[in-house]
């Protein structure tokens, strides 16, 4: 267990990044949450994790896109804790539509926050973490950065790119002590996807059941959603003394949609 160590979670006032955040907690990691909210909207859930599971919970508000607030950040957690022992890079956004119709702000959006951030904060923590020699890098991609589908060209080119960040930075840090990895979830029910049936539906006229049924559980073939607890122990157990020699790898937990 990765007790006594000190997560930063990108995107961890909601849905995965909430998750992910939990099960650390829940393991003994101090956790450093992000988001780009003002720091009363992350309030709650910093106190819950502090008083669930008795650890130091922070929040620190930065905009994952602006390079500069990204090295603020690591820099205060690395002044408020003593170190950053594990990154989880979560942030993501996501748009819907065919490729000539994609708004071009929607594109770079999309590549800025799922893509460029997670450079930012890995060419940021990998320093610390080398001068430690040891470290946790997890990437939250999907199973979108292993196989495509139509009208997702942003979000699937990012989280392919992510793929190859992560395998690149698994051979840079692989002497360090150093760890970085991908998992890749199939579909989870949070508000990301909530918002996604309503697109999807709308892009490919069809009803939001239709979505879910013919879309989304298609792919997977467990017909399961994955949850957010299955991504959370992933996390944790790659955190763990046992995943040492685990890494640049893409772990799927997608009910089976990328073994077609
Ligand atoms: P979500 O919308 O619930 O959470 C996204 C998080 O990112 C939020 O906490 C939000 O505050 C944060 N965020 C958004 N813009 C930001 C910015 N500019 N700076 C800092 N933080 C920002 O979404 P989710 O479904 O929990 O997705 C989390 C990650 O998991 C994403 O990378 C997503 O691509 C990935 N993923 C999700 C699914 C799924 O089905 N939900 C499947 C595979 C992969």
């Amino acid at each position: 267990m990765p007790n006594g160590k000190n997560a930063l979670i990108t995107g961890s006032t909601s849905g995965i990044g909430k998750g992910v955040a939990n099960s650390l907690a829940e393991a003994g990691c101090n956790v450093v949450l992000n988001g780009s909210r003002p720091m009363e909207q992350a309030e709650e859930t910093r106190q819950e994790l502090q008083d669930d599971f008795g650890i130091k919970a922070l929040y620190q508000q930065a905009d994952l896109r602006d390079y500069q607030a990204v090295v603020e950040m690591i820099e205060k957690a690395v002044n408020k804790l003593g170190s950053i022992d594990i990154l989880v890079n979560n942030a993501g956004i996501q748009h819907v539509s065919p490729i000539e119709e994609f708004p071009l702000d929607k594109w770079e959006g999309i590549i800025d926050l799922n893509l460029k951030a997670g450079f930012y904060t890995i060419k940021n923590t990998v320093p610390v973490m080398k001068r430690q020699n040891w470290g946790r890098i997890v990437n939250i991609a999907s199973a979108h950065a292993l196989v495509a589908s139509p009208h997702k060209s942003a979000y699937v080119s990012a989280k392919h790119g992510l793929a190859g960040l992560t395998k690149t930075v698994a051979l840079e840090t692989a002497e360090s002590g150093i760890t970085c990895n991908a998992i890749c979830p199939g579909y989870v029910r949070t508000p990301l996807v909530e918002g996604q049936i309503e697109d999807t539906a709308k892009s490919r006229g069809i009803s939001k059941d239709e979505v879910v049924r013919d879309v989304m559980l298609h792919a997977q073939q467990t017909k399961q959603f994955t949850s957010i607890e299955d991504i959370g122990k992933m996390a944790v157990f790659l955190c763990s003394d046992a995943a040492k020699n685990i890494t640049g790898s893409m772990l799927p937990i997608d009910g089976g949609w990328t073994a077609h």
